[in-house]
């Protein structure tokens, strides 16, 4: 999903990813975390004078056992998320932290036990850290003491951040899976969304008070976020109540295989249709043709070509009775314009981007019915 990104290493079988943006706030985190390294020191009871690393050598590996630490919570996530039948595509390291491919395992998935996993993680790796390993480790070495120290507090804090319900953030998505125990599941997440809103508000504008860059960032990212999840939920929602056959075109036009490339532009403008499947001598759907695969052809050979020279071989077909937001996401997924409708091996119909698009005027037509029948 993330472009500009290398895998590192898997875990489990789950790539973890380095976004361009990870390079980009690495040596920034290492810079603040050094500028910062008196007060560090001070809260980890550690004297400065006996660190024998220079503070950005520090601040660098502090930066990355934080990154390390992130990638183990959404690790955390994704194993829980496995664990329940989810797939995983992979978790990438970025800016302001991981981000898991989880895949969306439908509406209707209790997501709360795979929302609190992070938090947990960190709230006990930190605790860990801070109560079992700093002790063994008091005298070995400041620069060990701090570390050990700082890895704990930061991983106790990621978790108490992550737990604040500014959807979409874990607590966030707790919230919504408690709220959508008394409500529809896209009205728990117009709350949700309207909760995450408003912490995003508050943190900006904190943000702004205080000067600090990052939760001025956090809060933008939140508010992004929870926009877009709220909008995807919306088009689920509307799509997921129809079935392909409530939309598509019955009774499919196609054209033969041998027939010219001139013959199919004269059935396009005489149909006023921009693509068509291609069947064989026995009637069999083979490929699709569209103008987009004319265009590419020299005009002077029109008469003489046949679409089976142009033709995609790829045929991406639905079943009638899939849902629409199946199709919608195959539609999306394979950049094209118009999918074929097969049962049983047979050609039945065919669904284009607009056809599925009809389903929000449907939707509110069957919405107003049952408001004038209720
Ligand atoms: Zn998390």
């Amino acid at each position: 999903m993330f472009k500009s990104s290398i895998t590192i290493m898997k875990v489990s079988g789950i790539p973890i990813r380095l976004h361009v943006s990870f390079l980009l706030i690495l040596p920034f985190i290492a810079y603040v975390i050094a500028s910062n390294i008196a007060g560090i020191a001070e809260m980890a009871s550690v004297n400065v004078g006996d660190l024998a690393l220079q503070p950005f050598t520090l601040g660098l590996l502090l930066a990355m056992l934080l990154f390390v630490s992130v990638a183990l919570h959404e690790l955390s996530h994704s194993l829980v998320a496995r664990s329940q039948g989810m797939e995983i595509q992979d978790i990438t390291l970025m800016l302001l932290g991981g981000v898991a491919q989880i895949e969306d395992g439908g509406m209707e998935r209790d997501e709360m036990w795979m929302a609190f996993a992070g938090p947990l993680f960190s709230l006990v790796f930190g605790a860990v850290l801070l109560f079992l390993i700093r002790p063994l480790t008091m005298g070995l070495g400041a620069d060990l003491a701090l570390v050990v120290y700082y890895l704990g507090f930061m991983n106790i804090f990621l978790a108490v951040f992550n737990m604040i319900p500014a959807f979409p953030s874990d607590g966030g998505r707790i919230l919504r899976s408690f709220l959508a125990r008394r409500t529809s599941y896209l009205e728990a997440t117009r709350i949700a969304t309207a909760i995450g809103k408003g912490f995003a508000v508050a943190f900006a504008l904190f943000g702004f008070l205080i000067g600090n860059i990052i939760l001025i960032l956090i809060a933008f990212f939140i508010y992004i976020g929870a926009t877009q999840e709220y909008q995807a939920n919306v088009v689920k929602d509307v799509f997921s109540e129809f079935k392909v056959s409530d939309l598509m075109t019955e009774n499919v036009a196609t054209v033969e295989i041998d027939s010219t490339v001139a013959e199919l532009l004269e059935r396009m403008l005489h149909d006023r249709h921009s693509g068509y499947p291609v069947v064989d001598e026995s009637g069999a759907v083979v490929g699709c043709v569209t103008l987009g695969d004319i265009r590419s052809l020299p005009q002077d050979v029109h008469e003489t070509a046949r679409i089976d020279e142009i033709m995609s071989r790829e045929v991406i077909s639905v079943a009638p009775w899939d849902d629409l937001f199946s199709a919608l996401q195959k539609i999306s997924e394979a950049d094209i314009g118009r999918l074929i409708v097969m049962e049983d091996g047979e050609l039945v119909g065919i669904l284009t981007r607009s056809d599925i698009m009809k389903a929000y005027r449907l939707k509110a037509m069957r919405e107003e019915r049952r408001r004038i029948e209720a």
